[in-house]
């Protein structure tokens, strides 16, 4: 990426070798998230250029002095936030809410990239991966190993928008069995937001997307009905739908005009749950009152409040024994080269997950 709003460039980088504490991937499978999206579009302001690319499975290829948990020839999905295990929120166990990652500032732990075009100057990873790309280097943390069988399509979609819905059912607003649930906006994470609240056992699940090829995916994944977006009367139908209002609202877009939603559509008591990326900046407006007094929550959510060490395997092995239809999620695979036009498929927001194969 070398301009916001321009077309992603298919080029050849210089890459270093493994570091202490590093482990060289080659990727096998990335799939085109909305943050990508995001990226590409301006919403979020970045160093340039930078590789983008977040949601990737591989295998190592080469692995760093000091690194003992990871071993070259096993598959992996990347993770994209980085913990530093040493500050107050890794040490309570809650590694999603690092506030020493340099992850997100598109940089490796020690503030370096790996990557440099063919005259040296620097290019910087994505979320700490930049995965579209046929290797990286990365921390060795940022590595989870996986069982050997397990697709590595599968595994990248792991790496972000399965671990992100499905942790926000299951981590974020620990859904109990039978509770009402509305999911808004069926992409990527809706969909796993669809299937969480599957494992769950919520009833009913109501699926929201103005699109009707999403609706039908939605159906397929499990949610027992679904509505139009555009319905002016949503909240109203909602409400009748579950006897005067859902227990959660899952938030799957990261639109302003759809966050606004959220509340008026629970009943007292109920939690909206923001798993969707707005632009930085954006405002939404609440009503304090009816919060206050209904005693409703809002909960953000952040890569699912996962524990991707502890999740990725977990999620994985749930597919494997057949638990999670992970495989209803994948719509084409397309070679790294065409990285646009899979841009384009999600812009377009009908179908499911675009995969890149390096
Ligand atoms: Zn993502
Ligand atoms: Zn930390």
């Amino acid at each position: 990426m070398r301009g916001a709003g321009e077309p992603l460039t298919v080029e050849p980088l210089a890459l270093r070798g493994v570091a202490r504490g590093e482990v060289a991937v080659d990727i096998k499978a990335v799939g085109v998230c909305h943050s990508d999206l995001h990226l590409v579009a301006g919403d979020w302001p970045v160093d340039e250029p930078l590789v983008g690319g977040h949601e990737a499975s591989g295998i190592v290829t080469e692995v760093g002095d000091g690194v003992d948990d990871v071993q070259v020839g096993d598959h992996v999905v990347l993770s994209w936030f980085v913990a530093c295990r040493r500050c107050r929120n890794c040490l309570s166990g809650k590694a999603w809410l690092c506030t020493n990652t340099n992850a997100v500032a598109n940089r490796l732990p020690d503030g370096s990239t790996a990557t440099t075009t063919l005259d040296d100057e620097p290019v910087w990873p994505f979320l700490g991966l930049g995965a579209f790309a046929e290797r990286v280097v990365v921390p060795a943390a940022a590595a989870v190993v996986v069982p050997d069988e397990l697709p590595f399509e599968i595994g990248a979609l792991i790496g972000c928008s399965v671990t992100t819905g499905i942790g926000a059912v299951t981590s974020t607003a620990k859904v109990p069995y039978g509770a009402s649930a509305v999911v808004f906006g069926c992409g990527g994470i809706g969909q796993s937001i669809i299937l969480g609240l599957q494992l769950a056992g919520a009833d009913p699940i109501i699926a929201i997307d103005l699109d009707p090829r999403r609706r039908a995916q939605a159906e397929n994944l499990g949610a027992t009905a679904t509505l139009d977006g555009s319905d002016p009367n949503l909240v109203a139908t909602v409400q009748e739908m579950t006897e005067g209002g859902a227990d959660y609202v899952f938030e799957a877009i990261g639109r302003t005009s759809t966050i606004e939603q959220c509340p008026p559509m629970l009943r007292a008591g109920g939690v909206a749950v923001l798993a969707g990326m707005t632009a930085i900046g954006a405002r939404a407006s609440i009503d304090p009152f009816d919060l206050a007094d209904q005693g409703k929550s809002i909960l953000g959510c952040n890569y699912g409040s996962s524990v991707p060490a502890v999740d990725f395997p977990r999620i994985a092995r749930l597919y494997l024994s057949g638990r999670l239809p992970l495989d209803a999620l994948i719509g084409r695979t397309r070679p790294l080269g065409e990285v646009n036009t899979a841009l384009e498929d999600l812009r377009a927001a009908t179908g499911l997950r675009t995969v890149l194969i390096p």
